[in-house]
């Protein structure tokens, strides 16, 4: 990493925006971001509000490579960005693919809790309806079935063609039992670890254990560009990079890490800007047919104003960049 400027260099260009979202996500509807500036351009420290500052250190870490630090070459100028549809009844699928403009594969949500196998099933089956035979159609269970309903989900699903299954079950243990489950019961389906990634110490055990096909990545938890290029190249797996709910100077990063893998074969989950209903960035860096843009994303000053948090949540956020700058300035994580 580049030399750790002081806190206090980090706050003097610091700007705290709350950015309302249009549906509630993640549990969030309104989303918090401290965005800084350096030499470079603007980095965003966006942690969620619950994480404890050895984690939320590594955001920083992100924050101020995009801010300092020069990121490293593309390799390519756009990067595919899929639709993401949440865990909604199956008639609103149309309305929301409509909103990701050319996106040729989707996400859809499942195991959301409340709802049943058949309601996922029912969701996927639309988006395939909606989307055609070619889209690739992957779904994300974010943890939220044991090994058995795993499979059984999995088993009636592959009829919609899979690209693969993002984090069908919690823990690294359950991913490997998964996999082989789906050998011995001939369910070819792939599996992506995505939160097994992100919220690990040891983000390069799911490959070295063998419980994902795929990983999926995110630059700010992995603490940077270089960092999350280290980690993906030491999986040895392909890769997807995915956005934290960032706000367009936080998707900038993203695509930075997007644009500079060696190979990149799945459309990336960029594309969440529209979540929002402002951003700090004029235009945002929303998709158009597709793909995303490498590049800069310059906040303007008059949205800065405009979705400026709260004088409590300022102080908020900067009392715990200070922490966290604490962190990375002590070497400890
Ligand atoms: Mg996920």
């Amino acid at each position: 990493m580049t030399t750790l400027p002081s806190a206090a260099e980090l706050l003097e260009g610091a700007h705290v925006v709350a950015l309302p979202m249009r549906v509630r996500f993640r549990g969030v509807d309104v989303r918090e971001a401290l965005l800084l500036r350096g030499p470079s351009g603007w980095g965003e420290f966006s942690p969620f509000v619950e994480y404890a500052d050895g984690e939320a250190a590594r955001w920083l870490a992100c924050a101020v490579e995009a801010a300092y630090a020069v990121w490293p070459a593309p390799v390519r100028d756009v990067v595919r960005v899929n639709a993401t549809v949440p865990a909604v009844a199956p008639d609103r699928v149309p309305e929301i693919l409509a909103r990701f403009d050319g996106c040729t594969t989707a996400k859809v949500k499942v195991a959301e809790r409340g709802q049943t196998l058949d309601d996922d099933v029912a969701r996927v089956a639309a988006v395939r309806a909606a989307m055609g035979p070619s889209a690739r159609i992957r779904i994300d269970a974010n943890g939220g079935w044991d090994v058995e309903a795993a499979t059984d989900a999995l088993r009636r699903l592959r009829a919609y063609d899979l690209e693969y299954a993002e984090q069908p079950c919690t823990s690294v243990e359950e991913l490997v039992e998964l996999r082989t489950a789906l050998a011995r019961n001939g369910i070819d389906v792939l599996i992506a670890a995505d939160e097994s990634i992100r919220k690990a110490d040891d983000p390069v055990r799911v490959a070295r254990l063998g419980a994902a096909d795929v990983v999926v990545v995110k630059v700010a938890p992995l603490g940077g560009v270089v960092q999350a290029l280290e980690v993906v190249d030491a999986c040895g797996l392909p890769a997807v990079v995915s956005s934290a709910l960032d706000t367009s100077v936080g998707i900038a990063a993203g695509v930075a890490l997007a644009a500079a893998l060696p190979s990149l074969d799945h459309a990336c989950g960029l594309g969440t800007v529209g979540l929002f209903e402002g951003d700090v960035a004029s235009p945002p860096w929303r998709p158009a047919g597709g793909v995303l843009a490498t590049g800069r994303a310059v906040p303007d000053p008059e949205a800065l104003a405009e979705l400026q948090a709260p004088p409590d949540r300022q102080q908020w956020w900067r009392d715990r960049l200070v922490r966290c700058h604490a962190v990375l300035a002590g070497g400890s994580d």
